[in-house]
């Protein structure tokens, strides 16, 4: 069934009921505009030949200034919830769908400008990026791909040659920063906010949350309709099955259960190497579990289970790093209620698909932590022991670890020598501290040398897994700083 559409194209901001979606046009205003960034791996998932980015029509096609041959270009309707309160019809105030590719391997992947200028979904917005925000989304995204972190991607920057007025720290000092807009690329940009928006619309919508899961399944997850038994219509909950869910009669819950799980995973991907998103209101939650909309994130530098880098999020910080895993779960729970209000999971099986977030998180979260020290098998207590004394030391957190993999586990070291592989990220720290972090380190060697793998192996498979690198907030600054003089080469082709 195809999605119901807005039959009007004009960008006057409205509420737009009923519909999944606006035919809108980019409408960005563009001088000489510019590629100064772009991913060849992006490309290749488009069959993109890179040498189509020396094109001269290349920074015109996207930038929006001309069509993308065979594009149907739109912008989504979803709403959300914001800091924990229904805010209503959100939608893309700035971002245009271009249109879907289909690769040579079957994969769908959509292309979206952001930044390409106002739709029905601006509101007092003005529809533009600047270079700054631009730059940002264009190195995290493709920073958490190559971290292994399921995330939109983005193909490529463009500048447009125009400035757009922001007030950056909300100070009424508004200064014009370059203009600029990056095309992401995701198999979908579906949010939970795409579901929710109908769904609070009366009875009338409910359908098009049915149409919308139906189009989610269908193209997304596939396995989830042959999982289905072929006599799932005649099945009857009631009587075969009391607290344990049959997800091959419904599959929607199903979906659900799926949906939670990609999500509770990717959280755990976000624990494990500091990522702070900063916005997790619902119209941020991608249904295909990806990292999505990057505005003020953050990777933390010294461990702070606080910070909190988005500073409209203070004093309350709902969104701080430490926060991230309970917002999953309650942002899921709007999620199956939408699916419970339009009658397509019951109580049980929404119940059943935030029982299952929990578990996925402790589990993948327990793994990583177990993997990130290199242990064998998991120990709260230890774990628990080291993020405490590395948030009282305010210890690195990345290169905290890349230090502890150059630990033996042996027991001939003096204590006097213990902490020596970790000088360089135990700065500064007491007499009282350190006997703290040498008692840790004791317990550590003790469980190293309980698993029985020996110093090489543990050093290769730690060093798999913590990263060497984060997008670090000032070196991404030095980027956007060095962009802003027309300096593009610290961040250049990916
Ligand atoms: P965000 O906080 O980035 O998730 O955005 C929340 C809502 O504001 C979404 O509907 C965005 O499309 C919209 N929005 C953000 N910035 C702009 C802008 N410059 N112009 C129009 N809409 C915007
Ligand atoms: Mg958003
Ligand atoms: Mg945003």
């Amino acid at each position: 069934r195809e999605l119901p559409g807005d039959s009007r194209s004009d960008v006057m901001p409205r509420e737009v009921l009923h519909a999944c979606y606006t035919k809108v046009s980019p409408s960005v205003e563009v001088e000489n505009p510019q590629l100064v960034a772009w991913s060849d791996s992006v490309a290749e998932l488009l069959d993109l030949d890179p040498k189509e980015f020396e094109r001269p029509d290349f920074p015109l096609i996207f930038s929006g200034a001309s069509p993308l041959a065979g594009g149907l270009p739109y912008a989504q309707c979803y709403g959300g919830h914001q800091f924990g309160m229904w805010a209503g019809q959100l939608g893309d105030g700035r971002a245009i769908t271009l249109g879907e590719i289909l690769n040579s391997r079957r994969e769908r992947w959509e292309l979206q400008l952001k930044g390409a200028g106002r739709t029905p979904y601006s509101r007092f917005a003005d529809g533009l990026a600047v270079l700054r925000s631009s730059i940002r989304e264009f190195l995290c995204s493709e920073a958490m791909h190559s971290l292994g972190i399921p995330t939109t991607r983005a193909l490529c920057l463009v500048t447009t040659g125009k400035y757009v007025t922001r007030d950056m720290f909300y100070d009424g000092n508004p200064k014009d920063e370059p203009g600029a807009i990056v095309c992401r690329v995701a198999q979908s940009f579906l949010r939970f906010g795409s579901y929710q928006i109908h769904a609070t619309r009366g009875k009338e919508d409910l359908d098009i949350v049915r149409a919308l899961a139906d189009y989610a399944i269908r193209h997304h997850f596939p396995h989830i309709e042959t999982m289905i038994k072929s006599d799932s219509l005649s099945f009857n909950p009631g009587e075969e099955s009391t607290s344990v869910v049959d997800l091959t009669s419904n599959k929607y819950a199903a979906w659900a259960v799926e949906v939670a799980e990609r999500t509770a995973s990717l959280v755990a991907r976000w624990q494990g190497v500091g990522f702070t998103h900063g916005v997790l209101n619902t119209d941020n939650m991608s249904v295909l579990g990806l990292t999505i909309d990057y505005g003020p994130f953050g990777f933390l530098d010294a461990f702070d289970p606080t910070y909190t880098p988005n500073t409209t999020d203070l004093p309350g910080r709902r969104y701080c790093f430490s926060n991230q895993p309970d917002i999953g779960l309650w942002n899921i729970a709007q999620f199956t209620s939408t699916l419970s209000a339009a009658s397509l999971i019951n109580k049980e099986e929404s119940n059943y698909a935030m029982e299952r977030y929990g578990t996925k998180f402790m589990d993948d979260y327990k793994s990583l932590m177990t993997r990130k020290l290199g242990l064998s098998k998991y120990n709260k207590q230890l774990i628990g022991d080291l993020l405490k004394n590395m948030s009282v030391d305010k210890v690195d957190y990345t290169n905290f670890f890349r230090s502890l993999s150059n630990l033996k586990a042996t027991s001939n070291v003096s204590e006097s020598e213990l902490l020596v592989p970790l000088k360089a990220v135990l700065l500064d720290i007491g007499k009282e501290r350190k006997e703290a972090w040498t008692s840790w380190v004791k317990t550590y060697i003790q469980e190293l040398i309980s698993s029985g793998i020996s110093d090489e192996q543990r050093k290769v498979e730690m060093d798999s897994i913590n990263p060497k690198y984060i997008l670090r907030n000032y070196l991404c600054q030095s980027a956007i700083d060095a962009a802003e003089q027309g300096d593009y080469g610290k961040f250049g082709g990916c």
